[in-house]
């Protein structure tokens, strides 16, 4: 039970990250710190840490309620966020390590929805937490960014070891995986990823996580360089170049109008 899944609001995910033979655990975002405590409480870990992937409220909206409530604890997010994570009090940079009790992770610096997103990557639990950049099937709008920024953050995920499990802050993958097939639907792969979200779901259940192998098969902003996917943009914008960052921005100006 190293990671445990909290459902936040309507569709985030705030996700514990728990050393098993200590019991401390931290928290991957949180906005409502209710639910958070309580899945702490219910398994008797120590809370010891906050790990904020990006400053937007959904991700960060319980930082302040949690720094009150238990004594001592760390709220990590990154520098590059310039201020805005609630309750900061350790800065991370990319490259630097994070501990819960005995367990190391990795700062990755993956701008682009935000200026100073990070992801957190747990080599021995083979477990990346990439908030609003990387979802299932999908990306996160590039809000701060340019496109050539997100395409260089997904390319450092996906250079993650395949196994990796994905874990990303919303469930969003029913809609991204409705996306992905308008623009690759002889995709194998996609459509039985697509029968099985759609079961889960109807089955109340959460799609994630995913590993990167899974994601390099499905994933359109992954797949900048699939033949069909470049046949079916072109098609609609005859002016299209095979560069894959002007591919992937068309993608994503697509899926924003989905
Ligand atoms: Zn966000």
């Amino acid at each position: 039970m190293s990671v445990i899944t909290v459902p936040q609001l309507t569709d985030n995910y705030a996700y514990l990250v728990v050393d098993d033979a200590s019991g401390k655990a931290a928290v991957v975002d949180c906005a409502e710190p209710a639910a958070v405590l309580d899945a702490v409480g219910k398994r008797g870990l120590k809370l010891e840490a906050v790990l904020s992937t990006h400053w937007h409220g959904d991700h960060t909206g319980g930082n302040s309620a949690l720094a009150a409530k238990v004594p001592g604890i760390k709220i990590y997010g990154a520098r590059a966020e310039g201020g805005r994570i609630p309750a900061l009090t350790d800065p991370v940079d990319d490259g630097d390590t994070v501990k819960v009790g005995n367990l190391v992770g990795r700062v990755l610096g993956i701008p682009a929805h935000t200026n100073g997103h990070v992801a957190y990557y747990f080599a021995s639990l083979k477990a990346l937490f990439c908030g609003d950049t990387l979802f299932v099937a999908g990306c996160g709008r590039v809000f701060e960014g340019r496109a050539a920024t997100m395409v260089a953050s997904l390319n450092k995920l996906a250079s993650l070891p395949d196994d990796t499990q994905v874990f990303c802050g919303h469930e969003y993958t029913e809609n991204n995986l409705r996306f992905a097939l308008t623009v690759e639907p002889g995709n194998d792969a996609l459509k039985k990823k697509y029968d099985w979200a759609r079961e889960r779901r109807r089955e109340k259940q959460s799609t994630i996580p995913s590993t990167i192998a899974e994601e390099k098969r499905t994933n359109p902003f992954l797949r900048t360089d699939s033949a069909e996917i470049r046949a079916n943009l072109k098609r609609v914008n005859p002016g299209l170049s095979d560069d894959s960052v002007e591919i992937f921005a068309k993608l994503r100006e697509m899926k924003d109008r989905f």
